[in-house]
């Protein structure tokens, strides 16, 4: 008998590093800016909801970087979704939202790539939607900062642009639930563990990109990266 050969861990590139950062899980949040929220039918501050990546999904483009990036397959209309990436150093459950800080190990810009006619299709069925957001490639990431370099995270830009133009902008404290409560509340779910990655939320302005479009996102001190979709 022939064993498999044995699955390389995903990790990501540290910028400054030549360590890489080994990933378990990605964890994403749902509607977590007021706007974003209500452009997709929701109203008030209700409690965040959650869902996964598969972290061989991860598609890391170095800083400044253009990196080419496949159309998936079976949608029609794919969406993007500018996010703060936080990346858990230290595990733990039933962390308090005071306490959540001391687990963070730092940030990166990612983009929650979404097969929207797909999500909605099995929304419109109470389907699970795993096949809009899950997909291969389906989360573009850029350069992983330690905390020790950007400090803690709780302001500042957040943007995408497509083909130079602004699409999505957005301040990091217009977070529902800022990245300690969404830490908090993760935790009490799942026990978090080092190598999680949490994708936070994306502000308005989400909407379909096409064969041949750049996208670049960018956000306060975790720099900037673009993919070209072919
Ligand atoms: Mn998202």
């Amino acid at each position: 008998m022939q064993a498999l050969p044995v699955v390389q861990q995903p990790t990501l590139a540290i910028a400054g590093s030549s360590a890489r950062f080994p990933v378990r899980r990605v964890y994403c949040v749902g509607r977590n800016y007021a706007d974003h929220a209500k452009e997709m039918g929701s109203s008030g501050r209700e409690p965040p909801f959650f869902f996964f990546k598969p972290a061989d999904a991860l598609f890391q483009v170095a800083d400044g970087a253009t990196a080419d990036w496949p159309y998936p397959t079976l949608t029609s209309d794919l969406h993007h979704e500018v996010e703060l990436v936080v990346a858990i150093g230290k595990g733990g459950k039933n962390i308090a939202p005071e306490q959540a800080v001391q687990h963070i190990w730092g940030y990166a810009i990612g983009l929650d790539m979404t097969r929207r006619d797909l999500q909605a299709q099995m929304k419109k069925e109470a389907k699970p939607w795993c096949i809009g957001k899950g997909f291969d490639h389906g989360a573009p990431v850029g350069p992983l900062l330690p905390m020790e370099t950007t400090g803690e995270i709780r302001s500042g830009l957040i943007q995408l642009q497509v083909n130079g133009e602004v699409r999505q902008t957005g301040d990091i404290s217009d977070m529902i639930w800022n990245t300690s409560e969404v830490i908090s509340h993760i935790s009490k779910a799942w026990e978090l563990q080092p190598g999680d990655l949490i994708y936070t939320g994306t502000p308005a302005g989400v909407g379909p990109v096409k064969t041949g479009d750049v996208l670049t996102a960018q956000a306060v001190k975790v720099g900037s990266f673009s993919i070209r979709i072919v």
